[in-house]
């Protein structure tokens, strides 16, 4: 007989107490477990590491399996920026107002070298990295990343998401944080 392919997974319950009929866990939990599986990307692609996000959100690699596949190109609507190319000096200040109108919570992913350090361009026009301008959550090495690590990455930033203390946002490092980075 054919195996059969389940037509969707279902997300593994958070800790919890669980009885016939009953189940209680932590707010925390259950608001991570529908963050985790239902991040909107903002893809912030400049250059060649934007070719490889788009090899991402095809049929092969798919990161809407993920729950990912509900692109957002308006940074109001999107939870995690994903910055993907060479970032001129001059285009620093704009992913910066970018990151500033998304709501929280918000994540970043630098993909590939020139997002996380300028890569090769250690030139006079070219930013040395986008956490000069916005706190980055999870930086992607490569040049370019392939798929698999633009995954990787994007797993980490669900953990995160799972994990994340409601309060978080409202603490006062994360607000020292934000301040760093001259935003209110
Ligand atoms: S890291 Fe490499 S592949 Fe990615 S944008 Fe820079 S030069 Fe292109």
């Amino acid at each position: 007989m054919e195996p059969t392919i389940p037509l969707y997974n279902i997300a593994k319950e958070p800790e919890g107490y669980s009885a016939p009929g009953f189940f209680a866990t932590k707010l925390d939990y259950v608001v991570g477990l529908a963050r985790k599986n239902s991040i909107w990307p903002l893809p912030f692609a400049t250059s060649c590491c934007g070719i490889e996000f788009m090899a991402t959100m095809g049929a092969h690699y798919d990161l809407g399996r993920f729950g990912a596949e509900r692109l957002s190109f308006s940074p109001r609507q999107a939870d995690l920026l994903m910055v993907m190319g060479t970032i001129a000096k001059k285009m620093g200040p704009i992913l910066h107002q970018v990151y500033e109108q998304m709501a929280e919570p918000r994540w970043v992913i630098a993909v590939g070298a020139c997002a996380a350090s300028g890569g090769v361009f250690d030139t006079y026009s070219v930013l040395q990295g986008i956490d000069l301008v916005v706190p980055v959550d999870v930086y992607v090495p490569g040049c370019p990343p392939r798929p698999e690590q633009i995954i990787d990455g994007f797993m980490l930033i669900q953990e995160l998401a799972a994990n994340e203390p409601l309060r978080r946002r409202y603490s006062p490092e994360y607000r020292e944080l934000l301040a760093s980075y001259g935003i209110k």
